[in-house]
């Protein structure tokens, strides 16, 4: 009898011993585990920080306006970067953020609340024939506006697109044919667009990081014989990281107002009391009315009490 409980302790004792053998085991495993999944994720975030400090948009963007945001996508897209997939993923993220950011304070360029703002916008250049007389003016008053440069008129004109950024004004895109025809045959037609202006802009400046990643449609982003290509496009564009804005009062100097009298009553009329005012202005060949006008609409707006503001005072 006590042979056999000696016998059955014995047993009890290996047991315990095996299971505990187990324990100590599958503990091990679990924290083998563990590490390896630890070691991977602390690898994964040194990556995201390197690719954002190699990218200079991540610093200076709101600075030079230069981010790389959509046209790194674009260019991207088009060229068939063969970049890694882990990093160009990261990188795309990171970069979707600050784009939908710009877009965002794009779309509520109308509702500012620090009193009143004017942006003052020029579109069709830049020409030898208005360009530098408008330049002139804006730097007498010491005004940064904005201009939607087209591309074909850039290739043209690199030294005047050097002046406009050097003076401190936006660079913006307005396409590069502004044929309706060829620009409205397909969203990816004013996707092509915009990327052939913007390296047009990149060679001008002697910059290939700049990026405006803002686009103003020829003839405004809705409406019109165009619009089921326009909507489409709209999408396009937001989705490549580009923001698009229209105007909310102009002129009429593209219209054939040709005096002063109705150039400062339509922008009365079109400004209409708002306190967020986006205008319409053209700096394309023949717009001699636009310089000769543009003292007197300065001191309206300046007399109405308007800030004079362009896109760098958003980001
Ligand atoms: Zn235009």
């Amino acid at each position: 009898m006590r042979q056999i409980e000696i016998v059955g302790m014995r047993k009890d004792r290996d047991l315990k011993i095996v299971i505990t053998i187990i324990i100590l085991a599958i503990i091990s495993i679990i924290v083998c585990v563990g590490l390896i999944l630890y070691n991977r994720y602390n690898r994964a975030e040194s990556v995201e920080t390197v690719a954002g400090l190699e990218d200079p948009s991540n610093q200076n963007s709101a600075m030079v306006g230069s981010d790389e945001d959509g046209k790194k996508e674009n260019v991207d897209e088009l060229e068939d970067d063969s970049e890694s997939e882990q990093e160009e993923g990261i990188g795309e993220n990171k970069n979707d953020e600050k784009a939908q950011e710009f877009i965002d304070k794009i779309n509520n360029i109308y509702n500012g609340e620090e009193g009143k703002r004017v942006f003052l916008t020029f579109d069709d250049g830049p020409t030898q024939e208005v360009t530098p007389h408008i330049l002139d003016i804006l730097d007498k008053y010491n005004i940064k506006a904005t201009f939607f440069v087209l591309g074909n008129r850039v290739e043209m004109n690199p030294d005047l697109l050097k002046r406009e950024y050097e003076s401190g004004h936006y660079i913006a895109n307005h396409g590069y044919s502004h044929k309706y025809s060829k620009i409205y045959k397909s969203a990816t037609s004013v996707l092509s667009e915009y990327n052939k202006t913007e390296k047009a802009i990149q060679e001008a400046l002697g910059n290939p990081n700049y990026s405006s990643n803002l686009f103003r449609f020829p003839g405004g982003s809705h409406g019109g014989p165009y619009e089921k290509i326009k909507k489409k496009a709209r999408t396009t564009l937001n989705e490549n990281g580009i923001a698009y804005l229209d105007w909310s009062a102009l002129t009429y100097d593209a219209e054939g107002a040709d005096t002063k009298k109705e150039i400062l009553s339509n922008l009365k009329k079109t400004i209409n009391g708002w306190d967020n005012v986006v205008i319409l202005m053209h700096d394309s060949a023949d717009k001699q009315i636009t310089y000769e006008t543009l003292e007197d609409v300065i001191k309206y707006l300046q007399g109405e009490g308007y800030a004079f503001k362009n896109i760098y005072d958003l980001i």
